[in-house]
């Protein structure tokens, strides 16, 4: 079916992310099914999509009609059967738990019409697997978006095994006809199934060497962070990790532990931190101190002028000529546009060490992995080759 087709959407779970990705269909013109296990998460769901359009109309940056057609377009179920019903499209957002997330494709497919597209937002689940639980493979693929979904422009349109071309291009299309909060939203293709798909991937290798810097008490936290804000970057790896939360970052790593290489496995301080319930910005306390829930206090003064932000940009490239080899996207200009679109910088790694030339940003990355001993970083051959095209 072609995306201008889909009238009716299904969105599975109105969480964080359900939540927003039910109030960007809405706005998007679509019928929205809102579907959580309980009325009162329903509820919940919908009162923060009413309080962000509110928001949205008292700055006049939303029409006052806009906002009643949205929330009138939204209707709660707590039957999964029933929310299914009628629909052209499903989002799944539940839980990021993959039996949970099987039994959901099952019983959507049961009772979906058969046209009907399943997704998940899964964010490193296996898209195959979903759509293996279902009796209609080729029309399962994952649109992954990024959190807040309404400020964020980046939603990866992912191929797992069985998705047909046409899914694809449906799940692509019916994306770029949304707009959140911003402007329009950029979806990027990932044409396969890997861990960390495109923009969580080119993060693994940053957060395993800031990570390991840390363990071996090479760098000071601030110092790093305050060098990389004098460049113009709005947060620092540190701060990052504590505002998404040591405890999210320790599960990413033992995944990229077990799905990429053992040499992800979280570290010590990391390990140590999470069991003391130090989990970053929403406990008040993590690599940083956050007083209520406020940004660290990071002393610009005290940048580590002995760190070089460039061995961040040279490792971003690195492992994403690892995508470009397995053919997880065909361009080195697709990566650096989900760079940019999922974390707000100004430019793609690519771009930004073209200059420097390939051989450099290789030899770049060699010396780190020689003086860590970590593996991962070595250079592919692509990298090694100069076979990149931006
Ligand atoms: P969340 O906990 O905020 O929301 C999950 C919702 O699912 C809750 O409202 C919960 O009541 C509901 N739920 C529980 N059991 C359910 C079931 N059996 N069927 C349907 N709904 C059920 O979580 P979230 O952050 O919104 O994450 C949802 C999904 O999105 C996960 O797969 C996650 O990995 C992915 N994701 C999260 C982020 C993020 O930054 N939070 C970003 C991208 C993708």
């Amino acid at each position: 079916m072609k995306a201008e087709e889909i009238k009716t959407i299904a969105i599975i779970g109105a969480g964080d992310m359900g939540h927003g990705i039910a109030e960007l269909c809405a706005l998007g013109g679509l019928k929205v099914h809102l579907y959580d296990i309980k009325e009162e998460f329903v509820a919940r769901g919908r009162n923060r999509i009413k309080e962000s359009l509110e928001k949205q109309v008292s700055k006049q940056k939303l029409a006052a009609g806009a906002m009643t057609s949205a929330l009138d377009a939204i209707q709660g179920f707590t039957e999964l059967g029933k929310a299914v019903q009628g629909i052209d499209f499903m989002i799944e957002a539940a839980p990021e738990v993959l039996d949970l997330k099987t039994r959901i494709f099952k019983e959507a497919d049961a009772h979906a019409p058969k046209h009907a597209i399943l997704a998940s937002n899964t964010s490193n689940m296996s898209i195959t697997q979903m759509g293996a639980a279902t009796k209609r493979p080729g029309q399962v693929v994952g649109v992954h978006f990024f959190n807040p979904v309404m400020l964020m422009a980046l939603v990866e349109i992912i191929r797992g095994s069985g998705t047909s071309a046409e899914t694809m291009e449906t799940g692509f299309q019916l994306m770029a006809r949304m707009k959140n909060f911003r402007g329009a939203m950029v979806p990027v293709r990932v044409e396969k199934d890997t861990p960390g798909f495109i923009y969580n991937r080119l993060g693994a290798p940053i957060g395993l060497y800031m990570a390991e810097l840390y363990e071996r008490g090479l760098v000071e936290p601030e110092a790093v962070d305050a060098k990389i804000r004098s460049i113009g970057a709005p947060m620092g790896p540190y701060e990052i990790m504590d505002f998404t939360g040591l405890d999210v970052n320790l599960h990413g790593n033992e995944y990229f532990a077990q799905t990429l290489s053992p040499e992800f496995k979280p570290r010590g301080w990391m390990k140590r931190l999470v069991a003391e319930g130090k989990l970053g910005k929403k406990t008040g306390a993590g690599i940083f101190a956050w007083p209520g829930g406020n940004r660290p206090a990071i002393d610009l003064k005290k940048a580590d002028p002995n760190f070089d932000v460039t061995d961040i940009i040279c490792l971003q490239v690195n492992e994403g000529t690892k995508l470009l080899e397995a053919g997880v996207t065909h361009s080195a200009a697709e990566i650096d546009k989900a760079v940019i679109n999922g974390g707000g910088a100004a430019f793609g790694p690519f771009a930004l060490a073209k200059g420097m030339g390939w051989a450099k940003v290789a030899t770049q990355c060699e010396a780190i992995s020689k003086r860590l001993g970590i593996q991962w970083f070595m250079p592919t051959e692509t990298l090694r080759k100069g076979a990149i095209e931006i």
